[in-house]
């Protein structure tokens, strides 16, 4: 007798999305030819089908969106009433919710994540950014009492593949409520969605070079930070690109937040719920592919409960889903790209020749695509890469600890400090944890949440600057003295 049962197929239909065979570069208010005459195919990395051809933007494209920046920043936007920013923020937010599907599906597709991501964690959350934002668009001399804030200019924003929609959000939406305007590059790998995000723009009629769209390789992001007539780098990426950034800025004036990698570790005492943490361990990590600069990516769990949770993490391994993105009840979907293929598996590679001892529950992943199993490591040493590189992929590293004090100086003990996760039943540990572990954002009894309302960013090698919450305005406004 049949004794397993298994999910029937429950794709998402495509339909709803109409790419087009090629995109311009989104300038001005509408779709431009690139000046360098280069095009690239972007493709679904589920299917290693391509989608479009889209622009790679040069130096002169660049320039030309500055300067279409520029214009509106001194033409419009930077003289309009703060209540007319927000309605133009508040459309933007309405009409996302309202293209909520199509925007899911081309994530989806152009990114791999699974449907079920994209549609309950990407979209929702990059709306819900513009309506708090909106909010605050007239009310700035309240985030600000005593002092006069005033826009800063033009603000280049480079953003990375692993939530492009997300990341657009994030940087755009406190930007112009701050009125600033913005010319916004999305990954080489992901541009689709910012692209049909311009149709937003102009559904919702904001003026014309408030927001610049322009797709291309990190030679279009160097272009835009050395650009001279940008007064504001926002960066999220990696901790090398973001230190090269850095270097160029050095002495220019130009204003920079840098949103950088992680190596967050996932603290598990022996007092916690361990079922419920061992969901967080699961979503800590597996979300999105575990491509999240914030991942749990290092499990620390209190070494009287280390069999019992390394038992119940490896059974609930083996019930996630890895597969077609636009499947309803996929978990894991497909790897961004085949470059990040690689590092994973080099990475990964490196876990197993070093001596780590490597889990990979049973899976059958589809022929085409890019595709990597969720992979948990026992037996790590602090020294060993896979416990001290971010590896951007579906892989745990599992170290134990004995006393709280062990379990802070293991989880402080790397070059990030983004996040971390603490679980425990007493409210005062993990206020006391909190106090010492050097992370951006701490999260207790959870994990992978997030809230327009709630600032994120790093210490150390993971960046400065926050985005989100009232902080997130900072760094789109100059303060004067009232
Ligand atoms: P990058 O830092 O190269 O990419 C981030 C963004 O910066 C992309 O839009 C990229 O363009 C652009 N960029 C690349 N080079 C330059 C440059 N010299 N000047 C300005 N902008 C540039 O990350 P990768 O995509 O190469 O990923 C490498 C690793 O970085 C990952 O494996 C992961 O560990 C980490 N990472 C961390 C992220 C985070 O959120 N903290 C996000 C993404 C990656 P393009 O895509 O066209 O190259």
């Amino acid at each position: 007798m049949a004794t397993a049962w298994d999910y029937a197929p429950a794709p998402e239909a495509r339909d709803i999305v109409r790419i087009q065979e090629r995109y311009g570069l989104f300038i001005g208010g509408k779709f431009v030819e690139p000046l360098s005459g280069e095009r690239y195919t972007t493709i679904d990395p589920a299917r290693e089908e391509p989608l479009s051809e889209v622009a790679q933007a040069n130096q002169a494209d660049v320039d030309r969106a500055v300067k279409a920046a520029r214009g509106a920043f001194d033409g419009t936007w930077s003289k309009l009433r703060p209540s007319e920013r927000a309605k133009y923020l508040f459309r933007i937010a309405r009409i996302l919710q309202e293209r909520a599907r199509e925007f899911a599906v081309l994530e989806s597709l152009n990114g791999g994540k699974p449907i079920r991501e994209s549609r309950d964690v990407d979209v929702p959350l990059a709306a819900a950014h513009f309506f708090y934002y909106a909010g605050w668009a007239d009310k700035l001399e309240y985030a600000f009492p005593n002092r006069r804030p005033r826009p800063i200019g033009v603000a280049a924003q480079i953003i990375p593949w692993n939530f492009p929609l997300l990341m657009l959000a994030w940087k755009i939406a406190p930007a112009l409520a701050a009125g600033n305007t913005v010319v916004l590059k999305p990954a080489e790998t992901t541009p689709l969605s910012a692209l049909l995000f311009c149709d937003v723009l102009r559904q919702a009629e904001l003026p014309p070079g408030v927001v610049n769209i322009i797709t291309g390789d990190g030679r279009t992001g160097a272009e835009m930070v050395a650009h001279p007539g940008v007064d504001k780098i926002a960066f999220t990426g990696s901790t090398e690109v973001g230190k090269a950034i850095q270097r160029t800025l050095a002495g220019t004036g130009k204003r920079l937040t840098l949103e950088l990698g992680g190596k967050a570790a996932n603290i598990i005492f022996d007092d916690a719920p361990l079922d419920q943490a061992v969901e967080g361990i699961i979503n800590g990590i597996y979300f999105n592919q575990g491509h999240v600069c914030c991942a749990g990516s290092r499990l620390l769990v209190q070494e009287s409960i280390y069999e019992a949770t390394i038992a119940k993490l490896k059974r609930r391994m083996r019930t996630l889903r890895v597969g077609d993105p636009l499947d309803k009840n996929t978990d894991v979907g497909a790897i961004n790209s085949k470059q990040q293929l690689d590092k994973i598996a080099a990475l990964v590679q490196s876990g197993v020749d070093e001596g780590a001892e490597i889990y990979q529950p049973p899976c059958k992943l589809p022929e085409r695509g890019y595709w990597f199993v969720p992979t948990v490591f026992t037996n790590v040493a602090q020294s060993y890469r896979i416990a001290q590189e971010e590896i951007f992929g579906p892989v745990l590293s599992v170290l134990t600890f004995r006393t709280p004090d062990e379990a802070i100086e293991k989880a402080n003990n790397t070059p990030y400090g983004l996040s971390a996760g603490v679980w425990t039943e007493k409210g005062s540990r993990i206020l006391a944890m909190a106090q010492k572990l050097r992370a951006g954002v701490i999260w207790a009894n959870t994990f992978n949440r997030f809230d327009p309302a709630s600032p994120f960013g790093g210490y150390k090698e993971s960046g400065f600057g926050r985005e989100g919450g009232r902080h997130g305005l900072e760094a789109y406004v100059a303060l004067d003295d009232a």
